[in-house]
């Protein structure tokens, strides 16, 4: 698998492996025999995040393609948008953006601070649109007026979940199969929270190319169950063909859980508040509000609920995002007072 991934085009933005850790207190918290953290806030590029093992190969590709902007859509508080505009800035291209405004009735920190401040330090020029938008038409609109004034623009869509981009996962796969191995990790149960559904493809690809028997739990963030399921399927059977593996992927290998979504992609929930609180305040670990923290506490309802079995190792993977807590202040008002 290592060898196929060498044959694509990928530069270089993180720095790897990212650390596995045991969190024994949050585990004893829990009532958790075994639970470990994938440390992927911690890929090194602009605070860190999953974005940038996507980055890795979608930038490769856009250099090899004679690229010289990089475009990409994303909410306000995108942290794909950050880790772009970052990585642009790295590999010397220029970077746009539209946000789409899906979170209404936000203090003026949602709109300016967190990720957006880091997407201007960036130089990323920023298109601002309504909620609702269809985002990759406005995306193609935008690419199609650069380019008509003479850039050469690399399109790179929402999350940067398409099949180049998920490559990265089936990457982080091949380190965690390391570090599973040298730390005695026998039954590997991987919890994420998943949204525009490259992380998760990758990750089932990933397991299913090498033949493992991990579950993936997947903690959505945004679409309902079936919705995220169907799109995470579609999307890892067009990385199993990236790869050229043909053992067809069974479909109740993925599997999302809807149920800590709240009322809506980026909409504060109570257990989210409890979870960034509480791996804050027992592990030292910043999650955030959009994803880990609802991945978090989907994971935090799992274990109460007695869902994972006693012999797993629990895995979370941190796919980051802390930068958006600054965006989202307001939403522990009563906790953080
Ligand atoms: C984008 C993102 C995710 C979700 O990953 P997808 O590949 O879009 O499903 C999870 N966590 C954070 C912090 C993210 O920015």
């Amino acid at each position: 698998m290592a060898k196929i991934l060498e044959d694509f085009p990928r530069f270089r933005l993180g720095q790897w492996p990212t650390p596995l850790e045991p969190m024994n207190r949050l585990a004893r918290h829990l009532g958790m025999p075994r639970l470990f953290i994938k440390r992927d806030d911690c890929t090194g590029l602009a605070f860190g995040g999953n974005k940038t093992r996507k980055l890795e190969f979608l930038v490769g590709d856009a250099l090899k393609a004679g690229a010289d902007t990089l475009l990409t859509h994303g909410a306000v508080q995108s942290n794909h948008v950050r880790q772009t505009a970052a990585a642009a800035a790295h590999a010397g291209l220029r970077c746009e953006a539209i946000l789409e405004e899906r979170v209404t009735d936000a203090p003026s920190a949602y709109h300016d601070s967190g990720n957006v401040f880091l997407d201007q330090l960036f130089d990323c020029k920023l298109h601002r649109v309504p909620g609702g938008t269809v985002m990759d038409d406005a995306l193609e609109a935008l690419a199609a007026k650069l380019r008509s004034q003479g850039a050469k623009p690399y399109v790179i869509p929402g999350g940067g979940s398409n099949a180049l981009g998920s490559l990265g996962y089936v990457d982080c796969i091949l380190e965690l199969q390391r570090q599973c191995e040298s730390m005695g990790l026998r039954k590997p149960h991987l919890v994420h929270g998943t949204g525009s559904a490259g992380t998760q493809a990758g990750l089932v690809a990933g397991v299913h190319a090498l033949g493992l028997d991990w579950p993936i739990t997947g903690i959505g963030v945004r679409a309902p169950k079936a919705t995220q399921e169907q799109r995470v399927y579609d999307l890892a059977l067009k990385v199993l063909q990236t790869l050229g593996i043909d053992r067809p992927l069974p479909r109740e290998k993925v599997f999302a859980d809807d149920n800590y979504v709240g009322p809506g992609y980026g909409l504060p929930t109570p257990g989210m508040v409890e979870a960034v609180q509480t791996i804050a305040r027992l592990e030292g670990i910043l999650a955030d509000p959009v994803y880990t923290g609802k991945g978090l506490a989907g994971m935090f309802a799992w274990a109460r609920a007695g869902k994972f079995p006693a012999d797993a190792d629990v895995i979370f993977i941190h796919t980051g995002g802390a930068p958006g807590l600054f965006g989202y202040q307001w939403a522990f008002g009563k906790a953080a007072a």
